[in-house]
């Protein structure tokens, strides 16, 4: 069973100052997990560093609280380097981790002294000519075919966008090398929200290789490998948690029989989880409004796929609890759907859930990393506001919701639409 980190009495407390949807973090569950995460790898005395992904979660709230853990922060986008600017985050705990980038961009990373990491080979000469080329750097690897366990593929690099090619990665070494790199790190995200152990310790096998025979082939410098993100969270009840430990352990068997064994006990590791970090301390709270019953039993809510599109984009499942019934019979069946003129705008399909009356409140889990970052505008939804539930109990505003201001004002051209 999936345990919510609000009940009903606090979430009412909440909801009567800011009223759903709306999105609650768990401060504890952060911390913890985070502290767990760092503790699980502190076998790697050359400095293990987690930048946890911005995307997921874009809340300078949450990002101090990941940095007052040794977080730094992964960017791929101007404002992300902003946000990370505005909190003063610099030089290497910023991971500038982007692909089709623009000038700007580089140009920005470069003046916050950031681990530029590239995602192709001709982004050598771009970077040169737009921003120079910095003594650190990092190359994004992709190796091409099926990135396979035992038999299970989990996922498919060759049809990836992403990074170099294996040849390349030995070329732009070479070229770097002649540029003035004085130190290098090696960069792969090959399967995303991966259940079970083994994703990372496979990954470090290939990546702690493809090190040591760049090393080989260039004499190149190599400090840090960065796993990137990629370990998935268990968004069905009867999925299990990773074992963080299991994992750190398997990519320490990695690290000692490919790094150690030929004599490099002091190359950083690097992780740039997103969902990991964040995705179950996070729930969007959402009040029932409307029944229906047609060729199926509705449950309007007052939330809608623009606070959470996972479930409309992906089919993604999110499990949905409802406030003060966690332990009734789940002997009723609904589509729980919001308000989009979408039909894809469903939290969930013939889910089993307890009987449901107006004014319940469900919690939808899972929603902390991908969830409000996500979040647009369409058909004129307002995005919601973001709040923090802290250790003590209390509960503090992150975000305000948007306000039809807001929404206007890129229409601020026209008179009519002038904040009023
Ligand atoms: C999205 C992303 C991540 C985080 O991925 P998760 O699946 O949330 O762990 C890390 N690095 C890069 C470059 C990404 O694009």
């Amino acid at each position: 069973m999936k345990k919510c980190f609000l009940d009903l009495a606090k979430t009412k407390e909440i909801i009567s100052k800011f009223p759903t949807p709306i999105h609650v973090y768990d401060e504890k569950g952060i911390s913890d997990n985070a502290s767990e995460l760092y503790d699980a790898f502190s076998w790697n005395k050359a400095g293990f560093k987690e930048y946890f992904a911005v995307k997921a979660t874009p809340n300078p709230a949450i990002l101090k609280l990941l940095r007052a853990h040794g977080c730094g922060l992964d960017c791929s986008s101007l404002a992300e380097l902003a946000i990370a600017d505005k909190l003063g985050f610099k030089g290497s705990d910023i991971m500038f981790s982007s692909n089709e980038t623009l000038a700007e961009e580089y140009v920005y990373a470069k003046k916050l002294d950031a681990i530029i990491n590239l995602d192709d080979i001709t982004h050598i000469p771009f970077l040169q000519k737009h921003a120079g080329i910095p003594e650190k750097i990092c190359l994004r690897y992709n190796p091409g075919g099926d990135f396979c366990l035992n038999k299970d593929i989990m996922g498919r690099p060759e049809e990836a966008k992403y990074g170099l090619t294996r040849k390349q990665l030995t070329e732009a070494v070479r070229e770097l090398l002649k540029l003035g790199v004085k130190e290098f790190g090696l960069h792969a995200f090959l399967a995303s929200n991966t259940v079970g152990n083994d994703y990372y310790p496979l990954l470090a096998r290939l990546m702690f290789t493809t090190v040591c025979e760049l090393m080989r082939e260039t004499n190149a410098r190599f400090t840090f490998v960065n796993l990137s993100g990629g370990i998935g969270i268990p968004y069905k009840p009867d999925q299990q948690k990773v074992d963080i430990y299991k994992v750190a352990n398997g990519v320490k068997e990695a690290y000692d029989s490919i790094f150690v064994a030929n004599g490099y006990s002091n190359i950083k590791l690097f992780t740039e989880l997103g969902r990991y970090m964040l995705a179950p301390y996070g729930g969007l709270l959402t009040t029932v409004i409307h029944f229906k019953h047609t060729y199926r039993e509705y449950v309007g809510v007052d939330a809608c796929a623009a606070n959470l599109m996972r479930p409309a984009i992906y089919g993604a499942y999110h499990h949905i609890t409802v406030l003060g019934k966690e332990n009734k019979p789940l002997d009723h069946v609904y589509d729980v759907v919001g308000s989009l003129c979408e039909n894809s705008d469903k939290f969930a399909i013939n889910r089993s859930l307890p009987a449901i009356d107006y004014g319940d409140i469900l919690f939808i889990h899972d929603a902390g990393a991908h969830g409000h970052a996500m979040g647009y505008n369409y058909n004129g939804k307002l995005r919601s506001a973001e709040v923090i539930l802290k250790k003590d109990g209390a509960f503090e505003l992150i975000r305000r919701a948007e306000t039809l201001d807001d929404y206007f004002s890129t229409l601020d051209i026209y008179d009519e639409f002038k904040r009023s």
